[in-house]
Parts: structure tokens; sequence; C-alpha cells
């Protein structure tokens, strides 16, 4: 039986060349967690979140630093590595909390076996994955040169923000990009609950002749009778992110009509074996599921990675770290707008140990 031995926690600001500019952050930096786990035989592995998104995740950096010291360390410290996952599904932690740890067991048990954590996961293997571009709150001008760019590096779709102060502003620059990718691009929106009903409609209504592929969350998460309004007002599919965090809320929304989809994270989900979970329910219950993450670095994109390797999904959000400039971690690249899947065993990745700051050591 291998045992885990230790668990570290280190700490990282991953710095952006383009800021992170959205309805419900604004970031020149991602605060990334690290979760090392090392077991009795030797193995060694390391997983990433970001603790500068509660907006969606509901846990920041300090409640992932102490919920892992005091109760996922506890918890895991000699356990079988076998047995790792299923007992931390019952730990009473943020589902961030959950995801980081799965993480880094999935890249142990993966390191253990000398396979690739898609593999484990009974996946297709994909040798890569279509993702889309990411265009955050700009000018039209600057939108137009970002998507320009997009559409020269090989991506088949953009997905905007959306959701700033001046309605007018998004419907202009939702016009400004159509017209000047043509319509081989799919772009899709996403408000990260930015709009009231009113706005949301009268905004989705206009943008309709520029075939909008989907809208992502366009009023505030809690408010099911506002999606369920705002899906009536238009054409354009209405997809859940902040307002999916279980899968009563899949459930719940779907019957309310409220939405087409879903955006699933292990972000919000927790442990894989619970997204695979929701995954299922919202299968069975009709809707389209598309499978994302957090910005973040290499390491905890090559997560996400892997999960869309191992996972059905219609479509994923992959590629977090495009605006990070130096990132710790190699292994995860991306080519004509896809995600090169990694082939080496866990997660595949390497990471420079030396730009990390350890903050806790357990065991
Ligand atoms: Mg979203």
């Amino acid at each position: 039986m291998n045992r885990i031995a230790v668990m570290r926690v280190w700490r990282a600001d991953l710095a952006l060349g383009i800021g992170l500019e959205h309805a419900s952050a604004s970031e020149s930096a991602l605060e990334e967690v690290f979760l090392g786990i090392e077991t009795a035989d030797g193995i060694t592995a390391l997983a990433e979140v970001r603790g500068n998104g509660a907006y969606a995740t509901g846990a920041d950096t300090a409640t992932i630093l102490r919920q892992t010291q005091e109760i996922v360390a506890p918890a895991l410290l000699n356990c079988a590595l076998d047995e790792a996952s299923q007992r931390l599904g019952s730990l009473p932690v943020a589902p961030l909390v959950s995801a980081l740890a799965d993480s880094a067991l999935h890249d142990a048990r993966g390191r253990a076996t000398g396979q690739p954590i898609w593999r484990l996961l009974e996946g297709r293997g994909a040798a890569s994955i279509p993702v889309h571009a990411q265009i955050g709150f700009c000018t039209a001008k600057e939108a137009v040169i970002r998507a320009r760019a997009a559409a020269r590096a090989g991506f088949r779709r953009l997905k905007l923000r959306v959701g700033r102060p001046s309605p007018e502003a998004d419907i202009a620059v939702i016009y400004a990009i159509r017209e000047a990718v043509g319509e081989r691009m799919a772009i899709a929106i996403d408000c990260n609950g930015g709009w009231d009903v009113e706005t949301a409609g009268r905004v989705l209504r206009a943008i309709e002749p520029c075939a909008v592929a989907w809208a992502e969350q366009p009023t505030p998460a809690g408010d099911d009778d506002a999606l369920r309004h705002v899906r009536a007002a238009t054409v354009i599919p209405i997809i859940g992110d902040e307002a999916i965090r279980s899968g009563r809320d899949i459930d719940r929304l779907a019957r309310a009509g409220a939405i087409d989809g879903v955006h699933l994270k292990l972000e919000k989900a927790g442990t894989v074996a619970a997204l695979i979970g929701l995954v299922e329910r919202a299968r069975a219950a009709g809707l389209t599921v598309f499978l994302g993450q957090m910005d973040q670095g290499r390491l905890g994109s090559s997560m996400t990675t892997h999960l869309a390797a191992g996972i059905e999904a219609d479509a994923y959000e992959l590629w977090g770290f495009q605006n990070v400039t130096a990132d710790v971690a190699t292994g995860l690249d991306i080519r004509d707008g896809a995600m090169i899947v990694p082939q080496g065993a866990g997660n595949g990745m390497e990471v420079d140990m030396t730009k990390l700051e350890l903050v806790g050591e357990f065991g």
C-alpha cells in the first residue's frame, strides 16, 4: 500500500501581460496555491489552483491554506493513495480545496502507475482539444486586434467578456469583432452575471444578427427567474456558470427552463468523481455541457486538459494561462487553437520549484 507521507503547500503569483478584466474581476496577477504530495514509496506529485477567483469558486487563498492544513492534511496523511480520493470526497471543505487535493492525488496515482491522468479516467486520449481564445474588457479597436490575432493563430472560436458599465459598448464590440473575423469564427460571450434582466434581454436581442454561439451567465447567480426571463427573451443559448455549484442547481435550473447548458469546472465540483457526477446529471437533464476552468497557470490548466481528454463534453475552455507572462510550469502548449494533451505520467508537467514559496509542510 502506497501511503501519503508528506504534504506541502506553496504559493506563487503569476503576473499577467494582459490583466484579467471582466464583470467580476480586475486582476494584474493570478494568486496561485500549489499542493505537493509525497508518498512513502517516494512518488512526488503537485497540483495548482487559483486563490483570487472566489467570485466563481467561493474560496480565497486564506481559505485554501487553512482548510488544507486543518482538514485535508490530517485526513489524508497515512491514507493509501488509492483510497484517498474517496476519503477526500467526504471532507467538509470548499470544492476548490478538494479540487486542489484531488488533482495532486491523480498526479500521484498517474506517476505511481506510469500513466497520464486522462488514461486513469479511461479517456479516449485525444491528442489535441480545440479551445477558444478569450478577449476581456477592452476597446472595440483593441478587441478587433485580439480577434484577428486569434484567427491568425488558428482559433475557430472566441469568448468575449461582456457586462461592462455601458451595454452599448458591449454591443459595439460584438459587432466590430463579427465584422472583423467574418462568419467562420464562432463567437461566444460571458457576462459573469454583470447584467440585470432588462439589460440582458435588450443586449442579447440586439446582437442576435451577430450569430452569437452562446451567452454565459448573463444575470447574477442566485436569481433563477432572471435567467429564465432572459432565456425566453432571446434565441441565443443561455449557459449557467456561476449559478451552477451543485447537482441541485443543475436539476432546479433545468426544470425551470432557465438554461440551455452548464459550464462545469473541477474548481466548483470538488473531486473528479463529483465532476463526472455533475456531467452525467446535466446530460440526463438534456443540457449542453461545457467543461472549463478558472484562469490559472499551466500546471492547473494541465489538470483540466486531462479531464477534457478523459470526460466527454460539448466544448472545452482550457486555456487559462494565455495571459500569464512568466509561468512556473512547462509541458502544456497550445497549437492551431487546440490544447496539446500531455502524454507523460501523471499530469506530465515539470515545475521550477525554485519559483515557489513554501508556506506549509505537514506529515
Ligand atoms: Mg464563465
